[in-house]
C-alpha cells in the first residue's frame, strides 16, 4: 500500500509539473500572440427584452493560436492574470473595442453602447484610471457609451479603493455592470455603497430558469431588486423561448444570449440589425 501511495505521489508530482508546464509555454505563447496580432475581439449582441432591439454590444477576447488552434479566454485569461500580462492584454483590448464603437457610430449605429470585461487585477492596477481616460482620448469614443463589467468580488475585498475607482468612473461618464451577479459570496449592502448602472444575471440561474424553482426565485429577486436600486438588469446565456418569456415576465430589461446571437465579428453587426427590423 505504502509503495503504491509513493508511485502515486510521484504521478501527482508530475501531473503538477504538466499543469505548470502547459501554463508557462501559453505564457510565453501569449506574448507572441501580442505582437503577432494573434488576439482579436468578437462582439455579443445586448438587446431591449421588449422587442429584442439592438441596445449594445459585449466585446470578447479570442485567440487563434497558430499550432492550438482557438483557445477559450476562460482558459487564458486566469493566466494572464496570474502572470500580470492582463494589464497590457486588457489595454489593448479596451482600445481596440473603444476604436470599434467609434466606427459603428460613426457608421450610424448611433447610441450603442460597448461593455468590456475588467479583470479585477487591471481594475485595482494602479494605472487604470489613466489608461481608460487615454484610450477614450485616442479613441474620441464618448464615455457614455464605454460600459465597464466587472465581477462583484474585486469591490468586496477592496471596499474603500474600489469605491474612489467607481466614482471617478462615474464622473467621467462611464457605466458600470457587475458581471455574473449573484455567484460571488458578497453582502448586498455594497450596492447601495458604489455608484453602479447595470446588474447582470450569471447564465447559471438563467439555464435552470424553467425548471428549477430556486434559479426562478433567485432571478425573480434580482429583478426585483435592481428596480429598488434604480440599476438596469440584463440576463446573459439566454438560449431559448421559454427562458425569454420567464424573463420578460419578470420585468428583465435586457437579454444576451444564443437565442439572440452568439458573439460576431464587426462587420456583422449590420446584417444582425437588419434581420431583428424584418422580425
Ligand atoms: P463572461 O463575461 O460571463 O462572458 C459570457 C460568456 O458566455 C462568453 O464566453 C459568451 O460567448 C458566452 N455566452 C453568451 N451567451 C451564451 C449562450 O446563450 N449560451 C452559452 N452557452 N454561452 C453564451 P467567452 O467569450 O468564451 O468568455 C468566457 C469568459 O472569459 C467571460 O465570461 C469572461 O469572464 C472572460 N473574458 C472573455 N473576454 C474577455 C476580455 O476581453 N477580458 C477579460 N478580462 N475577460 C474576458
Ligand atoms: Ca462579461
Ligand atoms: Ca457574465
Ligand atoms: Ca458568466
Amino acid at each position: 500500500a505504502r509503495r503504491n501511495g509513493g508511485s502515486q505521489l510521484i504521478e501527482f508530482d508530475n501531473e503538477m509539473a504538466e499543469t505548470e508546464k502547459r501554463w508557462l509555454d501559453m505564457e510565453v505563447d501569449m506574448r507572441v500572440a501580442q505582437n503577432k496580432q494573434q488576439f482579436y475581439l468578437m462582439y455579443q449582441p445586448k438587446v431591449a427584452s421588449q422587442n429584442g432591439a439592438l441596445r449594445g454590444v459585449e466585446a470578447l477576447v479570442r485567440w487563434q493560436h497558430p499550432e492550438k488552434g482557438f483557445i477559450s479566454p476562460a482558459e487564458f485569461i486566469p493566466i494572464a492574470e496570474q502572470s500580470g500580462l492582463i494589464i497590457e492584454i486588457g489595454e489593448w483590448i479596451l482600445l481596440q473595442a473603444c476604436r470599434q464603437t467609434k466606427q459603428w457610430h460613426e457608421q450610424g449605429i448611433k447610441d450603442l453602447v460597448c461593455a468590456v470585461n475588467i479583470s479585477p487585477l487591471q481594475f485595482l492596477h494602479i494605472g487604470f484610471l489613466d489608461t481608460v481616460e487615454k484610450v477614450l482620448q485616442q479613441t474620441g469614443l464618448d464615455p457614455h457609451f464605454l460600459e465597464l463589467e466587472i465581477t462583484e468580488g474585486v469591490l468586496m475585498h477592496e471596499v474603500s479603493k474600489s469605491t474612489e475607482i467607481l466614482e471617478q468612473l462615474h464622473n467621467k461618464g462611464l457605466k458600470v455592470s457587475i458581471d455574473d451577479f449573484g455567484t460571488g459570496y458578497s453582502s448586498l449592502s455594497y450596492l447601495k455603497t458604489f455608484p453602479l448602472d447595470k446588474l447582470k444575471i450569471d447564465k447559471s440561474f438563467v439555464d435552470n430558469i424553467t425548471s428549477d424553482d430556486a434559479d426562478r426565485s433567485i432571478i425573480k429577486t434580482i429583478i426585483d431588486l435592481a428596480k429598488h436600486l434604480n440599476l438596469i438588469v440584463i440576463a446573459e446565456g439566454v438560449e431559448h423561448q421559454s427562458q425569454l418569456a420567464q424573463l420578460i415576465e419578470y420585468g428583465c430589461d435586457e437579454i444576451q444570449g444564443y437565442y439572440f446571437s452568439k458573439p460576431i465579428m464587426p462587420d456583422e453587426l449590420n446584417t444582425f440589425i437588419n434581420q431583428q427590423k424584418k422580425s
